[in-house]
């Protein structure tokens, strides 16, 4: 894998932000197209039996051209996986068919049997339920759920020896905790523990691996593809991690399968260009929706990083890059469901603000009532802990539209409860 070349560039640009990053990974097409080429051959060939044999032997590979068959590594599926390498400022990545299978197959990698993981309690419920069900019947691998921001409680969970993982994301859904990437990844390292984030929720606002993680996964369906169209993922971390992930004899990426189509690659590559002008835009957004709704209504509970009460708020903008905020989402804490309920029908149906919806990162406003959706298997003692009160809407802002249209649409429907 070409993850070699791609250091030497990194190492020399730990300054320059992640929108030159990611710019500097563009490829020229085959016949000198401004956009890469899509090579959609699932198997390649060889110019004679030797050099057939060296492929599989692992002595040449993408950095001399040669590529074997593409659940290993398809050219274009690798173009793109460089284009996100560079935007996270690791090493290498590869691209996969889901965020899930992304991170399902780091954990396969770092933990063998046996084995233990370190996890915040607040994570996306997909990971929650692996980690919680299917990781401990199927490979014996058990996790311990922390609170991410007690350190001490951090440190204390993970045995040495034992623990292979500490697992995290930034900024958590719904509630909005953020994690001190730095301190938890020297705890952790202290201990011989990786350092695994899932940087779904903030691309390019946050660059885990410069900040100490070992590796950090990507759910491409929510804001990197921003059309709320596609299912993919990647896994970005150092090669001596990530190639062995694809090992022909060994990797779960080969076991599994979970690979990109090259065609999607090809459609995700074009999204990155523009990925940092559509998250300043739901940052920007964001911020203006809190500051005005905290201004209309004092007493509105609103959770957002952005906001200087919010507990993590200057942890955060210590930790982000330069120039992009606090995040595409915020809640509001409309007290009881049938409230934030109401809320929601009129701002769908009456106003046309935005649609009720999980997921995030889609250019018009996505609404749910967690505690009625994606958080409705917890049961009321177990959302308490987690600090999603029966009430609380989450917003994922979209930037279509004038603000001062949306925020009449808003209005109107908030003035009606
Ligand atoms: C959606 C999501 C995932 C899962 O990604 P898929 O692409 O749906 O498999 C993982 N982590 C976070 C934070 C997510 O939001």
């Amino acid at each position: 894998m070409d993850g070699k070349t791609a250091n030497v560039e990194i190492e020399s640009k730990k300054e320059v932000p992640a929108e030159a990053l990611a710019a500097a990974r563009h490829e020229l097409g085959e016949h000198n197209g401004i956009n890469m080429s899509i090579e959609a051959s699932n198997t390649f060939t060889f110019k004679d039996s030797d050099a057939m044999n060296r492929a599989f032997l692992g002595e040449v590979g993408p950095k001399t051209g040669i590529y074997i068959y593409s659940r290993h590594l398809n050219p274009t599926t690798l173009n793109l996986g460089r284009q996100i390498a560079a935007m996270e400022g690791t090493e290498t990545a590869y691209c996969t068919a889901s965020g899930m299978s992304a991170i399902s197959s780091v954990f396969l990698q770092l933990c063998n049997t046996g084995g233990h993981v370190v996890a915040a309690k607040t994570i996306y419920g997909g990971t929650h339920a692996m980690l919680t069900h299917f990781l401990p019947q199927k490979c014996n691998i058990t996790t311990t759920f922390v609170d991410i921001v007690d350190l001490e409680e951090v440190d204390k969970a993970m045995i040495e020896g034992k623990t292979s993982v500490l697992y995290f994301e930034p900024i958590s859904n719904p509630t909005l905790i953020v994690a001190n990437i730095p301190e938890l990844s020297k705890i952790a390292h202290a201990k011989g523990v990786k350092v695994v984030v899932d940087n779904t929720f903030s691309p390019m606002i946050l660059s885990p691996a410069k900040l100490g993680a070992d590796v950090v996964v990507h759910s491409i369906s929510k804001y990197i593809s921003g059309e709320a169209d596609i299912i993919a993922g990647a896994v970005c971390g150092p090669a001596d991690i990530v190639d062995q992930m694809r090992d022909l004899h060994g990797g779960p990426l080969m076991f599994l399968g979970p690979t990109m189509n090259p065609k999607l690659a090809f459609e995700i590559s074009g999204r990155i260009p523009h990925l940092s002008m559509r998250m300043k835009k739901h940052c920007k957004r964001a911020m203006k929706y809190v500051t005005k709704m905290k201004e209309l209504d004092p007493n509105l509970d609103v959770l957002y990083p952005g906001l200087k009460e919010h507990p993590q708020h200057s942890l955060l903008k210590s930790m982000s890059n330069k120039d992009y905020g606090f995040g595409g989402v915020f809640c509001i804490d409309m007290k009881t469901e049938g409230r934030a309920c109401r809320l929601m029908d009129k701002l769908q149906n009456n106003t046309k603000f935005g649609f009720m919806g999980v997921s995030f990162g889609y250019y018009e406003t996505l609404m749910t009532c967690s505690s009625r959706s994606t958080n409705s298997m917890m049961d009321s003692k177990e959302k308490e802990s987690a600090g999603i009160s029966p009430g609380l809407v989450r917003f994922s802002v979209g930037y279509v539209g004038t603000f001062e249209q949306k925020w009449s649409q808003f209005t109107r429907a908030y003035s009606e409860m």
